[in-house]
């Protein structure tokens, strides 16, 4: 291949009920790169994957990257990234960025806070006083007493936390790194674990999944949180331990968790998360970006490696975030 016919297209694996939203926000933008749709265009034979420089995709199909031979950029279409660096023939040695997008922020600000607002305002008490028709008003709590910790002070916590102090929460956030954000005390790395989770009203679990945040909340860190604690899980379900949750609930020693992400997706119907009085779920829904932003970026990136410039939210393959 000769440098003049470096491959421009793009090859996008949506999720089957994101497909044709996905498809056509890509070609309404796409001017003259060619976009293929996996799997109609691009069957791992056709003879357009010579053209693909570009994929994007959340969980690649199978075995895609033995076909794809002129590949120089993998872009995610959400924010983790954690199942396509989990695809055992990935190509290592390309760049990779993932999505940051206001809608997502936004998205897992409105999610989060929903939760907390809930637990902190004692909403699921008054849907059942209404449906026993009780007239009953409980004493209203001060937010700034009632502790909320979020686990990962990246796009989506630092934008949650922005709202929850607005609120007039009592905010505090862990991340690896150090950080000085104003409001909130900060904890970095595994050492202050102990002192950032200690006595916490609510944990709001926004860390990517990595091997060092694969079960990382778990029954010790669920006992070191306050009596009647609640959790808000939302990055990915592999960071919170389903059997230590399930336990510290039963227990008594925490009220609720909301889950919106669990260790298997589709959540199976014998699971016992579907059913348990203190468990509130959702399928996975808290943030996505919407696809004329996917597009957008994606496009932006690949044009910006056309030029040499750097991408925009890129991937540190060897952290895995
Ligand atoms: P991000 O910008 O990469 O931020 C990640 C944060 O986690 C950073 O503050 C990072 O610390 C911290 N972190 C990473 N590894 C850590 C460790 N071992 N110990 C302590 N802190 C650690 O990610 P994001 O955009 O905020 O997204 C977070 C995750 O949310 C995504 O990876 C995705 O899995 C999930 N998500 C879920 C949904 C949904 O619908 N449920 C939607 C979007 C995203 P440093 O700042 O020091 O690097």
């Amino acid at each position: 291949m000769t440098e003049t016919q470096t491959p421009r297209g793009v090859l996008i694996c949506p999720m089957p009920a994101d497909k044709d939203a996905m498809h056509a926000a890509f070609l309404a933008q796409s001017g003259d790169r060619r976009v293929y749709l996996y799997p109609e265009l691009a069957a791992p034979d056709a003879p357009m994957a010579e053209q693909i420089g570009c994929i994007v995709a959340f969980r690649p199909p199978r075995d895609i990257f033995a076909s794809l031979p002129h590949l120089r950029l993998l872009h995610g279409t959400g924010a983790g990234v954690n199942h396509m660096l989990a695809v055992p023939d990935l190509p290592r040695h390309l760049p990779m960025a993932r999505v940051v997008a206001d809608e997502v922020t936004q998205g897992m600000a409105q999610h989060c806070l929903h939760a907390l607002l809930r637990e902190l305002r004692d909403h699921r008490t008054y849907d059942r006083l209404q449906r026993e028709k009780v007239w009953k008003r409980l004493p209203q709590r001060d937010a700034g007493t009632w502790p909320v910790g979020i686990m990962g002070l990246g796009a989506l916590g630092m934008g949650l936390a922005d709202v929850a102090l607005r609120l007039g929460f009592a905010v505090r956030g862990w991340s690896r790194g150090e950080k000085s954000v104003p409001g909130v005390a900060t904890f970095a790395g595994r050492d202050s674990l102990p002192d950032f989770l200690a006595g916490l009203s609510a944990l709001v679990v926004l860390l990517p999944l990595t091997p060092e945040t694969t079960g990382i909340v778990g029954a010790a860190e669920l006992a070191a949180m306050a009596p009647g604690a609640v959790v808000v899980s939302a990055a990915r379900g592999g960071q919170v331990i389903e059997a230590d949750l399930i336990a510290a609930l039963d227990s008594g020693h925490l009220s609720h968790a909301h889950l919106d992400v669990m260790a298997t997706e589709p959540l199976p119907p014998e699971s016992p998360l579907w059913t348990h009085p203190a468990i509130t779920v959702t399928p996975h829904i808290a943030a996505a970006p919407n696809g004329p932003a996917l597009a957008r970026l994606v496009l932006e990136n690949f044009a910006r490696l056309e030029a040499g410039a750097p991408l925009l939210f890129p991937v540190d393959l060897t952290l895995g975030y």
